[in-house]
Formats: C-alpha cells, structure tokens, sequence
C-alpha cells in the first residue's frame, strides 16, 4: 500500500513526489520509461507569451496570457528547487524575443503590453540597446522585447539530481504502464496487475487523456514531436534565453559553453508505441541554418547530437486539481512549457492530493473545464 501514486516520472511527477514525501506520505512513482518530454526539453525558463504557440493556436491565445501569473510562480518555483537541489545552472539574466521588421516590433510592442498588464517585467529594446546587451546577434535584427523573469536551466543536471533526491528520501520508482484506472481509483497496468494507493496523481504527459477518458474528463494530449541540437562548446557569451517574434528557434547557451538549438522544429512521430520520435533530415538543417543566421558567431560551432522527443502542450493551460467532487484522483498537466511550470504544477496537485495548501491559486486550472 502507497499513500500516493503518481503516473508518470517527469518533471512534474517527480516534483509531486517531492512535495508528498517531504510531507512523510509514502510515495510510488510508475512510468513506462517511454519518451518523457523532462529529458528530452531544452532548459528554457520561459515567462513571456511565445511567438510559435500563438502563431500555431490563436484560438488558444486566451488561455496562454490567462496563465502568465503561473508563468511567474513557475519561475519562484524553480529558484526554490535549484536551491533544494544544490544548484542546476539556473540563471535569471532574462529572454529576449527578436525582431526583423517592424511589422515584427509592432507585434512585440503590444504583446508586451498585454505581458506588462500580467506583471511581467518586460520592455522593448531598440537595435543600439539591443546590439549593447548582446553584441552576438546579427546586424540584421531591429530589435527585441526583454523579458526579464526569464532565464534558463541545465535539465541534465536538474534531472539527475531530482532522481536522487527522490530515491534518498525513499520515493519507489516502479517500471510499469498503467492501461486504466477503475473505479475506486485502483490504477492496472497492462500485465493486469492492480496497484493500490490512498490516492492517485496522474502526471502522465501525452498519456494522460488515456487514463482521464474512463473518469469522464474528455483531455486531448496529443503528442508533438519535437527537434532539438547541441553544439561543442564556444566561449561562453550568450546569457539570455533567445527566441523570434516570427521563425521557430530558441537559442541559449549552457555555461559549459555549448549552444542548444530548438524553437519548435519537427520531428516524425514513432512508428510503434513505445519508440522514440525520430529526427527529420530538414529540421536539423533548417534549425542550425536559422540559428547561425541570427547568431552568426555560433555558426563555426559543430553540432554533437541531435535528439526528438514529445511535448504536450494541451490547450495551453495547465490542469491542476481532483478529477471530480470528492475523487481520490488528481490531474498535473502543465500544458505549454511544460518543463518550465511542471514544478508549481507538480508541487500544487500534490498539495491537494495530501490535502495540504497548493502554493498557488488552482481554481483557474480546476479539471472541471475537461467534463464530458
Ligand atoms: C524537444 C523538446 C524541448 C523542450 N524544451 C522545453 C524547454 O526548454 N522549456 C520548457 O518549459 N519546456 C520544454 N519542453 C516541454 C517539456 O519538456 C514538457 O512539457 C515537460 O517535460 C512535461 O513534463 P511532465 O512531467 O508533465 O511530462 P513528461 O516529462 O512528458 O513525463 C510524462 C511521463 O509519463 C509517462 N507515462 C505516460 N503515460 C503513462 C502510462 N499510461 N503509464 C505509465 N507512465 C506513463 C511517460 O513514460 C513519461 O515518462 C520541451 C519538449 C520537447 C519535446
């Protein structure tokens, strides 16, 4: 017997584990070890609306600035983990969304405005305030909005030391994919074994409307495989998380030296459940080309590896909360950023499954939006 189970091993399972077994509860982790989009992300903190998710969902733009103040405590949430965890790279010197035309900075002047009305600290930079902060970019770029609550992480470091701290507080990890969750909230997994647990989290990514259908929420968490790159390692000169107000790329550099490419670029679905995304030939070409183009001194570096995995983004909100009145369920999606807001995300559905105070408001994010 378990007091919490949680689906799925991520950074917003592990997170939830955190907070219950800090809590004394006894704690189960079961994951299918399949395709975690924790260790395949990027390490971007990000904070301000990003360009690619408006532009691929604007019937969902209302829900992405909704959710800016959780953006905000994502980020408080993060620095208190990067204290907890002894140090994961965590910087804050902010992210800077660029600028080619001034169609682009008029689209970046009022997104920032609306940012601004959410309390983020952002302000549009013109080219020679730009060119002064980072004097990497190209001579081509007009412009950028700053955001300054964002940042960036080293995930590897972060990933490998939530593991440990997990298993020294005597978190269990359990192997295995749980195919339903019948009434009474007792979790099968596909062997047909039964687990039994107090209670059940559910921080399953893209394999949570599966488990969420049979408890009448009708979730849609398709998988979006996704393209990234890492080059060998450069002087170390870009600090700020980098996006675009148009093209697909995120761009930052590890303190390592190493620059890390992504922004959105796809990759193939796998072909059997189970297996990993593959890359596509055209996005790894097309994602560096873009990335030396707007960092021109970056494009001498070679890339070492290059690797797909699944995001979730939902409907760009997350969901926080039980999965009806009074059921021993919970839900912990993230939606967008799903690395950046799995820890508040995480540590809030945790709360309420041992019944302690969530660290923020999760009204906004109550499941109830999911009924059939
Ligand atoms: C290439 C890439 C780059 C990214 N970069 C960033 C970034 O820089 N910043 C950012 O904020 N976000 C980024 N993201 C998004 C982010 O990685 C994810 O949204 C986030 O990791 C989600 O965390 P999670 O713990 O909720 O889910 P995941 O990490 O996806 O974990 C879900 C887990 O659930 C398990 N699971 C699913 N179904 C079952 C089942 N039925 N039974 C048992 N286990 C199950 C899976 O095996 C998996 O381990 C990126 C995503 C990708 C793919």
């Amino acid at each position: 017997m378990t007091d919490l189970l949680i689906i799925g091993g991520g950074i917003t399972g592990q997170v939830a584990a955190l907070t219950a077994a800090e809590a004394g509860a006894r704690v189960t982790i079961v994951d299918a070890e399949r395709n975690a989009g924790s260790h395949a992300n990027a390490g971007s903190l990000h904070v301000q609306m990003q360009s690619r998710f408006l532009r691929l969902n604007p019937h969902l733009a209302e829900n992405l600035e909704s959710s800016l103040p959780l953006y905000l405590s994502a980020v408080t949430e993060w620095e208190a983990l990067d204290a907890r965890l002894g140090g994961v790279e965590l910087t804050r010197e902010g992210g800077l969304m660029l600028a080619e035309s001034a169609a682009q900075l008029d689209f970046l002047h009022e997104k920032a405005a609306r940012e601004a009305r959410k309390g983020l600290d952002v302000e549009i930079l013109d080219r020679d305030a730009l060119h002064r902060i980072a004097p990497w970019l190209s001579p081509r770029i007009q412009g950028a909005e700053l955001c300054r609550n964002e940042g960036k992480l080293n995930p590897l470091v972060a990933n490998r030391k939530m593991r440990a701290l997990l298993d020294g507080l005597g978190v269990r990890f359990v192997h295995d994919r749980i195919t339903r969750i019948e009434d009474g909230a007792q979790p099968v997994a596909e062997g047909g074994e039964r687990y039994r647990a107090d209670r059940i989290l559910v921080a399953a990514a893209w394999g949570a409307a599966a488990l969420a259908g049979p408890l009448g929420l009708r979730i849609e968490t398709p998988p979006e495989p996704l393209h990234m790159n890492i080059t060998e390692a450069g002087d170390y000169r870009i600090h700020h998380l980098v996006q675009h107000a148009e093209r697909p790329i995120t761009l930052k550099q590890f303190r390592s030296g190493q620059v890390v490419i992504g922004g959105g670029w796809e990759a193939s679905l796998a072909d059997r459940d189970g297996h990993a995304p593959r890359i596509r030939k055209p996005s790894l070409l097309g994602n560096v080309a873009l990335a030396a183009q707007i960092a021109p001194g970056i494009g001498g570096l070679r890339v070492l590896r290059t690797w797909a995995g699944y995001n979730t983004p939902v409907d760009g909100k997350a969901t926080i909360g039980p999965a009806g009145p009074d059921s021993r369920v919970f839900l912990a999606l993230p939606g967008d950023a799903g690395y950046t807001l799995g820890p508040v995300t995480g540590r809030s559905a945790a709360a309420m499954a041992i019944g302690s105070t969530p660290p923020i408001d999760p009204a906004p994010f109550d499941p109830a939006r999911w009924r059939a």
